[in-house]
């Protein structure tokens, strides 16, 4: 629990509900810094203000061992860790991505392949890393 505690009592020495007040922001490298030092994303360090989903499979970061982290250990917020690993990413093509989908999602209602593919496709055209 050393981290917690820690983070506990970054917040309040230096003032950390500020941030949130928008008053004061800590520029993006101390954040960054703060987030590899103490192993919590930089949306938990900032409170949580955004709800995170992995911009390539959609998924929702809800944890933060789910968000996938650079080679150097940096938090890369933008993705889950399944979909971003060790500095690549895992799936080269949608289509490559929609066949794990199929291949593993469940299918409650028995669409057809071809209906689950659109259905797919049309959901991971919105995310930023398919656009
Ligand atoms: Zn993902």
């Amino acid at each position: 629990m050393g981290t917690q505690q820690r983070v506990a009592c970054f917040g309040c020495c230096t003032g950390n509900s500020r941030w949130e007040n928008g008053e004061t922001h800590p520029n993006t490298d101390t954040l960054k810094l703060l987030s590899k030092e103490f192993d919590v994303s930089i949306n938990t360090l900032l409170g949580s203000p955004r709800q995170l989903n992995c911009q390539c499979c959609g998924m929702p970061l809800s944890e933060d061992d789910m968000i996938s982290k650079e080679p150097d250990g940096a938090y890369n917020e933008d993705y889950c860790k399944w979909c971003y690993a060790k500095g690549a990413f895992v799936y080269q093509s949608k289509d490559s991505l929609i066949d794990f989908l199929i291949g593993h999602m469940p299918n409650p209602d028995n669409l057809s392949e071809e209906d689950r593919r659109t259905q797919y496709d049309g959901y991971l055209s919105q995310l930023k890393h398919w656009k």
